[in-house]
């Protein structure tokens, strides 16, 4: 097969990670392969696959992966332009074991203010209680460098940013890591590999939460680390040492989801830019946040760095009436109540930005929704909008 890092990322999309060989003829898509025990035809061979496995990837035992999560592997690999990847069973599970492969105690990471709150939240206890100190950096990097410490050891860095989607310069922080030798992990579950591209930015680790767009249909959970060869050997050592290994059929589904990954993007988009388009132009809303419209502080940086935009936008109303705007989300009726987003159908929540940030002061502002804009006729999803603004009033 032809490295499928040389095409176009829409026909990686489709061409990376396929089935194996077989006598005869074979499948389209890989097996689900479900296995603990692996075999082996002399004890030699299985000596030897033992020696090679912690640099290779080796089908050995269950927990090392299957054929399944190895096409899965290749298929992220290939996606994100990296050296090798490892499944997680979640997202936030590959940020942890991303954050204890590189990070000891007496350690000091500087954060984004604007990561995934959990991220967060895993900083201010199990990192803090194990003696790995975080500080926060504003969402767009522009008070990083002063953060630099001599006991500083990883920049992590979320772009765009969790609710509100800062976007931040890549190739800047890259260059401070290079300068300060400190290792840069992004978390790219925005981006989902197709949008944005931590790597050829100049990060050494991207992650990303499979759950969301991958998947794409909101029924699996999974996480993927991607690194560039220089970084890869503390994370895989690590994961094999705590057994981190994701169900073949959760694989398979990732994977399949993969494939229509493209089209789906592509139709979130111009769904989310039309609901944007309409947002902007209502009374009851104060700001609509999404690099991809002109007005977003992020913008330029946007244009230059990414490919497109997802289904996500958020928007803050004109009245700090709380109520006012639960009645709103209430009276939608095609985007649905619920955490996690990047599947086909819509969603609305309320976002606490206030409480996710430390750095920048969002204070003072109304109250924020974020939307998750789903496939559905966007002419569907305004007039349900609409209602629903109008639903604030009663
Ligand atoms: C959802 C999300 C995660 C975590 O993924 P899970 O699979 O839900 O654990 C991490 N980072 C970002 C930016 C996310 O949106």
């Amino acid at each position: 097969m032809p490295d499928p890092i040389q095409h176009s990322p829409l026909t990686t999309l489709i061409h990376a990670g396929k089935a194996l060989d077989y006598p005869g003829g074979r499948p389209v898509n890989p097996p689900v392969v479900r296995s603990s025990t692996v075999l082996f035809d002399t004890v030699a061979q299985q000596r030897e696959a033992r020696a090679r496995r912690g640099e290779e990837r080796l089908f050995t035992y269950g927990a090392r992966g299957t054929p399944t999560s190895f096409a899965l592997e290749d298929a992220v690999c290939a996606l994100e332009g990296g050296y090798r990847t490892r499944l997680y069973p979640t997202g936030l599970a590959a940020i942890g074991m991303t954050l204890l492969a590189y990070l000891r105690p007496g350690d000091h990471v500087l954060m984004a203010d604007c990561v995934y709150e959990p991220v967060r939240h895993l900083a201010d206890t199990f990192l803090r209680d194990h003696g790995i100190r975080v500080d926060f950096y504003a969402a767009d990097g522009s008070d990083l460098e002063a953060r630099i410490e001599p006991a500083t050891r990883m920049l992590y860095a979320e772009c765009p940013g969790s609710l509100v989607y800062e976007m931040c310069d890549l190739r800047r922080l890259s260059a401070l890591a290079r300068r300060y030798g400190l290792l840069l992990v992004a978390d790219n579950t925005w981006g989902s590999g197709l949008q944005y591209r931590p790597l050829a930015l100049g990060a050494d680790v991207s992650i990303m939460a499979a759950t969301k767009y991958l998947s794409g249909h909101s029924d699996v959970m999974m996480g993927t680390v991607t690194t560039t060869e220089d970084a890869w050997q503390p994370l895989s050592t690590l994961a094999d040492s705590f057994g981190i290994a994701v169900s073949p059929d959760d694989a398979y589904l990732v994977l399949r989801g993969i494939r229509s990954l493209a089209p789906r993007l592509a139709m979130h988009e111009a769904n989310a830019l039309a609901v944007a388009d309409w947002l902007t132009q209502r009374p009851e809303v104060a700001t609509v946040f999404c690099p991809a419209l002109p007005a977003d502080p992020g913008h330029a940086l946007w244009q230059r760095d990414c490919t497109g935009t997802n289904g996500l936008l958020s928007f803050e109303l004109r009245s700090h009436d709380l109520s006012a705007a639960e009645r709103f989300i209430d009276a939608l009726t095609l985007f649905g109540i619920g955490a996690s987003w990047g599947g086909y159908e819509s969603l609305a929540t309320l976002s606490d930005v206030k409480r996710a940030r430390s750095v920048g002061d969002w204070s003072g502002r109304g109250p924020i929704v974020r939307l998750h804009v789903g496939l559905e006729d966007p002419r569907d999803l305004i007039a349900d909008l609409e209602q629903g603004l109008a639903a604030m009033g009663r």
